[in-house]
This record gives C-alpha cells, sequence and structure tokens, in this order.
C-alpha cells in the first residue's frame, strides 16, 4: 500500500520571456488500487505536473510539497523516485541510440531491484509480457524509441510497467496517436498490472476515449494550472458530451 501526496503544488518554468508560473496550487492523493484520470484543455498544465513528478531539472517548484509514504519525492534523483516505487510514462518519450530494448529493461530492472533479475525467469516473463502486449519478439533487438511509432513507443511504456511493477504510474497521454487496437491492447496492459499488483494510475489525457478501457475511480479536470472540478467516471461522461468550453473564460477558444 503506497500513497502519493502533492500539496498546494506551485511550479514555474523558465523561458526566454523570463520565468513563467505554469501549476498554481495542485492538490492531489493517489492510493495504491486507485485510477485517477486527469483531463483538461491543451496547456492547462497536465504535462508539466506529470514532469514535475518525474524530477525533470526545467521544472521549479516554488512551494508545497509531493510525497510517497511521507518521504520527500523533490528531495530525490530520478532513479530514487524510481526505486521508490514511481513509474513515469512521459508523453513525448525519448531515444536511447544504442541501447536496446531488452538491456533497457533489464538495466532499469536490476536498477530498482537493487540486483539483477534471475536470467530464465527474466527471459520468460520479458516474453509472456511483450505476448500479452502483441509485440514482434524481434522487437527486443530495436534501440529504445529509435524509430518507434506511435504505437510501438505507447507499447513499450507498458511493457516497462508491466515488468517494473511499480506502486504508482504516471501516464502522461498514453492514448494519443493510438488506433482502437493498439488502445485497447495498451489498457488491458494497464489493467493487467492494475489487477496483478494493485498499481495506482495518474493517467493524464485530453480525451475521454481511453477511460472506456480504463475505467478511472476519479475525475480531476485541470485548467489554467489548478483542480477546476473533481468528480467520479460520470465527470468524463459530461466532458465527452460537454467538452472544456465551461471551463474556460468567455470568448476564448482551447487553442
Ligand atoms: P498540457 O500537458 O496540459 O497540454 P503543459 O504542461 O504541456 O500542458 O503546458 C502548460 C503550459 O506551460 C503551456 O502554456 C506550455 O507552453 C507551458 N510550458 C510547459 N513546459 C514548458 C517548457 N519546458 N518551456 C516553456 N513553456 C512550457
Ligand atoms: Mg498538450
Ligand atoms: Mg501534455
Amino acid at each position: 500500500m503506497s500513497v502519493l501526496e502533492i500539496r498546494d503544488l506551485h511550479v514555474t518554468v523558465e523561458t526566454d520571456a523570463g520565468v513563467t508560473p505554469i501549476l498554481n496550487g495542485v492538490t492531489l492523493t493517489i492510493r495504491t488500487g486507485e485510477t485517477h484520470a486527469i483531463m483538461g484543455p491543451n496547456g492547462s498544465g497536465k504535462s508539466t505536473l506529470a514532469y514535475t513528478i518525474a524530477g525533470h531539472p526545467k521544472y521549479t517548484v516554488t512551494s508545497g510539497t509531493i510525497t510517497l509514504d511521507g518521504q520527500d519525492v523533490l528531495e530525490m534523483s530520478v532513479d530514487e523516485r524510481a526505486r521508490a516505487g514511481l513509474f513515469l510514462a512521459m508523453q513525448y518519450p525519448v531515444e536511447i541510440p544504442g541501447v536496446t530494448v531488452t538491456n533497457f529493461l533489464r538495466t532499469a530492472k536490476t536498477a530498482i531491484d537493487g540486483e539483477a533479475p534471475a536470467i530464465r525467469t527474466w527471459t520468460k516473463d520479458v516474453k509472456s509480457s511483450m505476448k500479452n502486449l502483441r509485440m514482434d519478439p524481434k522487437f527486443a533487438q530495436r534501440n529504445v524509441n529509435e524509430g518507434f511509432s506511435g504505437g510501438e513507443k505507447k507499447r513499450h511504456e507498458i511493457l516497462q510497467l508491466e515488468l517494473l511493477k511499480p506502486q504508482i504510474a504516471v501516464l502522461d497521454e498514453t492514448d494519443s496517436g493510438l488506433d482502437v487496437d493498439a488502445l485497447k491492447v495498451v489498457s488491458e496492459g494497464v489493467n493487467r498490472a492494475k489487477e496483478e499488483t494493485g498499481l495506482g494510475v495518474l493517467l493524464i489525457t485530453h480525451y475521454t476515449r481511453i477511460l472506456r478501457y480504463i475505467r478511472p475511480d476519479y475525475v480531476h479536470v485541470m485548467v489554467a494550472g489548478r483542480i477546476a472540478e473533481e468528480g467520479g467516471p460520470e465527470l468524463a461522461d459530461r466532458l465527452e458530451d460537454e467538452g472544456y468550453d465551461r471551463y474556460l473564460p468567455a470568448g476564448v477558444e482551447e487553442p
């Protein structure tokens, strides 16, 4: 049982134009076993929240806290965050030239567990997870994210999720660029992790489509760096019908 607590989080980013506030007081609690969806218009700060939890150096926390089981996440290195049980799948995953998927996964697993996984069970686990995600076995020998299609990048994220067995996963726009078949496969992977390990999920999405496959327990709407509204799955259904217009100032259209 783990709990990720975000309290009154204020985050700025430095640009050529100076320091810009992006998150203006975000409060959120995610426990293992729970699925939270963060929805909201483009540019509202959803990815900024994901990057901040991940420890991206571009984002500065000016006040507020993030803790995992009472431990200060903001004081942790990126590696320590992963070892503590956090998993972050970014909207735009980076390429790692010269590192194959299979070596990457093994290195990550070793770093997180503090010891190398036993070869035989590990090879079996990787094979069966890849099969679950309908991935070609040849994929394991490709370099991480190099020339991956949108769908392959997302499957690779979920493959990591299945094998690394984190406590809490932040998935930023895991649905973007997926056709319906890939969306189903990816959602099944997340749902398997929820069932098998009691994974807690923070699912960031602009669209309601993925929420038909991964049902959220809670829905939070982010607007201009704040949570503007919270509710259950019915809130996602309403957003599907109405969009985000009601949250935006009159006359402003979503960018
Ligand atoms: P969302 O994921 O909800 O679309 P983002 O968190 O990506 O929103 O962006 C929120 C706002 O912060 C946008 O106005 C965006 O331009 C700005 N922003 C985010 N990251 C950066 C960055 N690294 N440099 C400059 N501006 C940024
Ligand atoms: Mg966006
Ligand atoms: Mg985003």
